[in-house]
């Protein structure tokens, strides 16, 4: 068994991982970059180890990480989530230096990290996939051209290597496709390093709805449970949900075995995440995410199960007990609370001056920020998850909406009162979501002045 883990990461998912140690009672390092000390995750590790300069390259520091693993002589690294945990370079230096990486195979990450590789893989295991290229666009305009025709527009160019919700783009047009695939090509190439592109049907309706698996080295595969993750900003979850509301049962079945399936025939270990759009009764795969990810509370939550934990015996080869429920326990919704300007959206760090968080029966705060701590701009804008669980779907949107009334950080701009007015908006409520949701009620104005929907 695992004595002592180096958490290769910051921020609230280091101090999740750091409180699953605990919990273990494996030994826990924190690394951190200058100017990072005063983050909780440093504070509550056993042991801590600066590894550079402030801002966000410290923690891409591959030589840096490795030499604080052995120097705090750790025997397995955790990557959380961002940063390292889908480098597959990473994965195996990990592995190299006799550590053991709470993570795939590193040839597992390097296949999903290719969006191209991922689709072509899971056709293979009878994953449902979007109408698209089936590969790598060439580089001919004509061939170009006859692909997004035959596929019928309007396309959505991918980069192969994109993710965060970059490297995309919709053509509604034929006109626009040749500059705009030059376009995601530059962009792709300058952010990813590798340009290589391709096109999918770009979906006007979908729900984003995604599969939460856990396979362990005893040939056990389990589908975890399903997330609604609709309500999206420029591609990126705000608000996640437990499970994925009105899917039918056999639907959801059907999906399940075929995730299950794929999981199984790629030797898959630890928590992963199969991402798929779900639009008029079909499900669609669009990517694979080979790590724990921001939304999974929501599914610890319904589901009766420490992921963390789960991932951890996992790899260590302990044998999973996870009896799966028949019907998810109740709902949860999750809101990542952003330092940000709700109008502008963009980035507000700075000091917290003030900092209260909510409390009460099914309510749960992941956290690393607290009064005095200084957002830093280097870093990502999350500064909390609040995530709440109900009975229903409604009551949890009742709980959440008491929650987010009891927050309060003061000195810096937060995204707070989006989630208020999402949180009383109608069509949320009545579950009418898709991933164009937010777009199309900010463009309506609807959620300035929301219709609020009753709920008894
Ligand atoms: P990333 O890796 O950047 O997160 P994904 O492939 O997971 O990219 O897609 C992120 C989001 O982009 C999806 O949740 C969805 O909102 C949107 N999206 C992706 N593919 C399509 C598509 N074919 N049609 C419509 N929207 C899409």
């Amino acid at each position: 068994m695992i004595r002592k883990l180096l958490i290769a990461n910051r921020g609230e998912i280091a101090l999740r991982v750091v409180r699953a140690c605990r919990l273990m009672g494996i030994e826990s390092v924190a690394v951190y970059a200058k100017g990072d000390d005063q983050s909780l995750h440093v504070r509550l590790a056993d042991h801590a180890v600066c590894i550079g300069p402030p801002g966000a390259a410290t923690y891409l520091d591959i030589e840096a990480i490795i030499a604080a693993a052995e120097i705090s002589e750790a025997d397995a690294v955790h990557p959380g989530y961002g940063f390292l945990a889908e480098n597959a370079d990473f994965s195996k230096a990990v592995s190299a230096h006799d550590l053991l990486f709470i993570g795939p195979e590193h040839q597992l990450i390097t296949l999903m990290g290719d969006k191209i590789n991922a689709i072509e893989a899971m056709r293979q295991y009878g994953v449902p996939t979007i109408p698209g290229s089936l590969g790598n666009l060439p580089d001919d305009p004509k061939q170009q051209m006859a692909i997004a025709e035959r596929i019928g527009y309007p396309v959505l160019i991918k980069a192969a290597a994109g993710g965060g919700g970059r490297g995309m783009q919709p053509v509604f047009e034929s006109e626009q496709l040749l500059s705009s695939v030059q376009a995601v090509k530059a962009q792709a190439q300058q952010f990813f390093g590798c340009d290589h592109v391709y096109l999918e049907k770009y979906l006007q309706t979908p729900r984003h709805i995604e599969v939460q698996v856990l396979a362990d080295k005893h040939g056990q595969v389990f589908c975890v449970g399903d997330r609604d993750c609709s309500v999206q900003r420029r591609h990126q979850k705000i608000i996640e949900e437990a499970p994925a509301f009105d899917i039918p049962a056999a639907a959801r079945e059907k999906l399940f075995a075929t995730c299950k399936h794929a999981i199984s025939e790629m030797g898959y270990i630890g928590v992963g995440t199969i991402e798929l759009l779900y639009e008029k009764g079909t499900f669609f795969f669009i990517e694979m995410n080979t790590r724990i990810q921001v939304e999974h509370p929501v599914t610890e939550m319904v589901a009766g199960i420490d992921l963390i934990q789960a991932q951890i015996l996992a790899h260590a080869g302990e044998k999973i007990h996870h009896i799966p429920a028949k019907v998810p326990r109740g709902h949860s919704i999750e809101c990542r609370i952003n330092a940000e300007d709700p109008e502008s959206l963009q980035p507000s760090p700075g000091k917290i001056t003030e900092c209260h968080f909510p409390g009460g029966p099914g309510v749960r705060v992941d956290s690393h920020v607290y009064a005095g701590f200084t957002v830093q701009h280097h870093f990502d804008s999350l500064i909390a998850k609040i995530i709440v669980h109900a009975d229903n779907r409604q009551l949890a949107i009742k709980a959440m909406r008491q929650a987010l009334s009891e927050l309060h950080i003061g000195g810096i701009k937060t995204n707070t009162s989006l989630h208020q007015q999402i949180l009383r908006d109608s069509d949320f409520c009545q579950g009418l979501v898709d991933i164009h949701f937010l777009a199309r009620s900010k463009a309506q104005d609807k959620l300035q002045s929301p219709q609020t929907a009753d709920i008894t």
